[in-house]
């Protein structure tokens, strides 16, 4: 943040003073009173569970310099109607007087935390940049992000999620990005758009909010992603297997691991990804893409997309344990289209080992909750996964896929909550096996942890 006395952020929240008007808060922004640094402001939020406002005092003690809330704690600072709004004004009002920062905004339906990770990695060789650690997409972490940005930021990357039309608009309202990235279009959320060209009419508006001498980097590869090109009067740069970024001979090793000519059309280079999963090569393109608009070397991104790793929980993390046993955690969030990529690098990892897909619930399929279970049962079998466990009964639409599959000689087994996929696995597992767990949010949570750490 930049230092902003309490009168100023008053004003620019349209709050009340309480206290002293000339107490500087030099920031950063926290909602959790546990984070709340010397000089920071506490904004309180009143939710469901827990009341900000009764932290005030556990954050004032911490030494945060100012409150900004919805209601008077004793402690100094803004009383406010809407804390959202005025996180929301606060972030718009610190990022017009950054005039060194370029504001990079990503969106997409799988991937953008993954890819908000590389881009900041890519980017803190260029310069100062923010990009935190998670998925902080929202009215809340949005604003919350562009409030770590100082006066020495030259890079802010932001993810960007929406649930429906006008969500993007609203946060490029707060943070007006000039290189824009739209990843893909899958069907996560698509219970709530209705469809996938719902999802894209929403997503799309960030190409739209690019300014002319903006970047947009386009996904070559996904049509409803291409087709955006025309919804924004910034430079577009299409990456993929064709346009002006574009990766060929593309191979897996085997730990799932991607090699492949990466080329801007006048020169080439091999890039040896560290990271696991074929989908990381449109990732680590559309991260390249952005770095090398903001001035990165050709020649130090062919060696730098080799260097990006996993900075988020939860996501393609891969481990051996000491008994041999391998983990893919990509149990952070799914759909079909990231499960589907999961499955893929566990077929690429599983050579001459026995895979194991542990698959929970996808949420927010609406209609097409059955349907894009199957899809996935289907894929698992096809790519002759050895045992295939679906948790809980609304998952089991994927064995049903799996058993359609002529010739699948895997095992499907439904375990009806975590603790009975625990015990399936408990039972049977062998130094030689390779295990995926994915799921909506929590859903398989527990089954990873467990698999991390089987003692506890
Ligand atoms: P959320 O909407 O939950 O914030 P996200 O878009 O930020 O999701 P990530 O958290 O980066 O996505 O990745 C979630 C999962 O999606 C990964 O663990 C991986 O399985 C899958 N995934 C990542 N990149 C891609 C991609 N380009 N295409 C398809 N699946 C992907
Ligand atoms: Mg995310």
């Amino acid at each position: 943040m930049i230092p902003l006395s309490v009168a100023e952020i008053a004003s620019i929240t349209g709050g009340t003073v309480v206290g002293d008007p000339s107490v500087i808060v030099t920031g950063p922004a926290e909602y959790d009173s546990r984070k709340i640094g010397p000089g920071g402001l506490f904004v309180a939020f009143t939710g469901e569970k827990a009341d900000g406002h009764d932290y005030a005092g556990v954050a004032a003690q911490a030494g945060a310099a100012a409150v900004l809330g919805s209601r008077d704690t004793g402690v100094p600072g803004v009383v406010v109607e809407d804390p959202r709004g005025a996180l929301a004004a606060l972030a718009r009002a610190v990022v017009s007087r950054l005039d060194k920062l370029t504001v990079i905004g990503l969106t997409g339906s799988s991937g953008k935390t993954t890819t908000k990770d590389y881009i900041g990695q890519l980017l803190s060789r260029l310069g100062p940049t923010v990009a935190l650690p998670g998925s902080l997409n929202n009215e809340l972490g949005f604003p919350y992000t562009v409030l770590q940005a100082s006066a020495e930021t030259r890079f802010l990357v932001l993810e960007m999620g929406a649930r429906g039309v006008g969500h993007i608009s609203y946060l490029t309202g707060i943070a007006r990005p000039s290189i824009g990235v739209v990843l893909n279009i899958g069907a996560a959320h698509i219970g709530e758009f209705g469809s996938m060209e719902g999802t894209a009419l929403a997503k799309g508006e960030l190409v739209e909010a690019l300014p002319s001498s903006g970047v947009a980097v386009l996904n070559a590869d996904d049509p409803l992603v291409a087709a955006m090109a025309s919804r924004t009067s910034a430079s577009v740069v299409l990456v993929g297997s064709t346009g002006s970024l574009t990766a060929s001979d593309v191979t897996l090793d085997a730990a799932g691991r991607a090699s492949y000519t990466l080329s801007d059309g006048s020169r080439t280079g091999v890039v040896r990804l560290a990271v696991a999963g074929e989908h990381q090569v449109a990732n680590t393109l559309a991260a390249g893409a952005v770095a090398l608009a903001a001035g990165m070397t050709f020649e130090e991104l062919v060696v730098a997309l080799g260097e990006v790793g996993i900075a988020s929980e939860r996501r393609m993390d891969v481990f051996t344990r000491p008994d041999g046993v391998t983990v893919v955690d990509d149990s952070y969030n799914a759909n079909p289209s990231s499960t589907s990529a999961a499955l893929r690098a566990l077929a690429a990892m599983g050579e001459g080992r026995r895979t194991t897909a542990v698959l929970g619930f996808m949420a927010e399929l609406g209609e097409h909750e059955v349907s894009g279970h199957a899809e996935v049962g289907r894929l698992a079998a096809e790519l002759g996964v050895d045992r295939l466990i679906a948790v809980t009964g609304k998952a089991g639409p994927i064995l049903d896929g799996a058993a359609g599959v002529d010739g699948w000689r895997g095992t499907g087994l439904l375990a009806a909550d975590q603790a009975a996929a625990i015990e399936i696995l408990q039972a049977d597992l062998r130094a030689d096996d390779v295990v995926l767990v994915k799921g909506s949010r929590y859903r398989t949570w527990d089954v990873a942890d467990w698999l991390r750490h089987p003692e506890e």
